[in-house]
């Protein structure tokens, strides 16, 4: 193996790149980005930088001086244009041909849109999922300005935190019963609503968007499925992503909700891998996509190690966090599968744990403003190690002394 080339210069082509030389791979490295920047961290962007608490340069993942001196070749502002897998070349936009040994694919995900018959092409719209989209959206963030937010999954709901922090008027519509029903129990979400109700935000759950409405080509309010209308000065759409799997459906790899990859991140193309938002991997008997920071930091330093022989197999320790407001959400594990959930009241007012279980196992667990919670919750779950689900919810059982 002499020439490993990463495409997708986000967390994922990051981390791999640079577990390659950690690992002490001395061939050569290319990475290559279709965005401006040198890869950076993209959780901020919905939270701090959009805060403006949070300069750029705290966002980039490493110096720029660390791809040079790790011998490394970032090539952003480059698009690839094809994956030709008989010549084991990937083909640039500007005709170049880049010859592989072995090929990752760490392309992440796109921003879902609304359909352009309900107002999805109008101006104003904003996805919050690159640099570029922030910067664009960061003059509408004025004080009194009229922010609709569409989808209240992580996205519609830390930006909503955000514009409301700023004194923008926030409504926020969410299509499903309650917001974050994809990703957490009704506890959970209860506890999110009423932190952003007691913020003023006009929070709207079951209800659809029938479509923008908009004046000059330019976005000005919303019917809603109800017939109501409201009326808005830009809208943020966070309604979730989908894989970036254009390159390999092309080239003829299978997908499978994603580029699939076996536990090696190994995809149907034994030269090819993928990490990441992009990749579904086999786990538990299933195939999941983990869309989170940690999956895409882990599963691609399993890659670079199977790319130069360790065959372990990765196995995601997952955890999770949003910032909103003064809370700090931390998650730990997933709850796919729940039958049970337990609330545990914490130590300070404002601060709460949500236990998720399977029968009598620990499956995961939301803590809000409660680390104590979450860290021990942690060590459980990975060591396989399950509390009685009653002892947890009476708080006056110390944590600790429950196993
Ligand atoms: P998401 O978690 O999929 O949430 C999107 C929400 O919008 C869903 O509840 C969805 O409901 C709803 N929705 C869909 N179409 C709608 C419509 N037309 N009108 C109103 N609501 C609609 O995705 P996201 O919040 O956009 O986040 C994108 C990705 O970034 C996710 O992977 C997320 O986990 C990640 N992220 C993570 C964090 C974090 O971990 N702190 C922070 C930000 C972003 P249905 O499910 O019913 O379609």
């Amino acid at each position: 193996m002499e020439n490993i080339v990463v495409v997708g210069a986000g967390q994922a082509g990051a981390s791999l790149v640079a577990r390659l030389r950690a690992k002490g791979f001395t061939g050569s490295v290319t990475l290559l980005g279709e965005e401006p920047q040198a890869p950076y961290q993209r959780p901020p962007l919905s939270k701090g930088y959009l805060l403006g608490e949070m300069p750029l340069e705290r966002l980039l993942l490493r110096a720029a001086s660390f791809y040079e001196e790790q011998g490394i070749a970032l090539k952003t502002g480059t698009r690839v244009s094809a994956i030709d897998r008989a010549a084991k070349t990937v083909r640039l936009a500007d005709g170049t041909a880049l010859p592989y040994d072995a090929l990752a694919l760490t392309t992440g995900s796109r921003p879902r849109m609304l359909a352009p018959v309900i107002g999805g092409d109008l101006a104003g719209l904003y996805p919050v999922r690159g640099l570029a989209d922030v910067d664009a959206m960061a003059a509408e963030f004025r004080e009194g300005a009229r922010a609709l937010i569409v989808g209240g999954g992580y996205i519609g709901l830390e930006a909503a935190a955000v514009a409301s922090r700023l004194g923008l008027k926030v409504t926020l519509l969410e299509a499903a019963p309650r917001i974050l029903q994809r990703v957490a129990s009704p506890e959970t979400s209860a506890w999110f609503r009423a932190l952003h109700l007691a913020r003023g935000v006009d929070l709207r759950e079951g209800m659809g968007l029938s479509k923008l409405l908009g004046r000059d080509g330019r976005v000005c309010g919303a019917e809603l499925a109800d017939g109501s209308v409201i009326e808005a000065d830009f809208a943020i759409i966070g309604i979730g992503i989908h894989p970036d799997v254009a390159l390999a459906d092309a080239a003829g790899i299978a997908l499978d909700n994603g580029i699939a990859v076996d536990a090696h991140g190994r995809t149907s193309d034994p030269s090819v891998y993928a990490a990441g938002d992009c990749a579904s991997f086999p786990y538990r008997g299933h195939r999941i996509r983990l869309e989170s920071v940690q999956n895409a930091i882990d599963q691609a330093e399993a890659v670079a190690d199977a790319m130069l022989g360790d065959e372990t197999p990765y196995v995601p320790k997952p955890w999770f966090w949003s910032d909103q407001y003064d809370v700090k959400l931390q998650i730990a594990g997933l709850n796919t599968g729940y039958d049970r959930v337990v609330v545990r009241p914490g130590a300070r007012e404002g601060t709460q744990s949500v236990w998720y279980f399977h029968a009598d196992t620990l499956l995961a667990v939301d803590a809000m403003n409660d680390p104590r919670a979450y860290m021990q919750a942690k060590r459980w779950i990975e060591a396989g190690i399950s509390p009685a689900p009653e002892a947890v919810a009476d708080p006056a059982n110390e944590l600790k002394t429950l196993v």
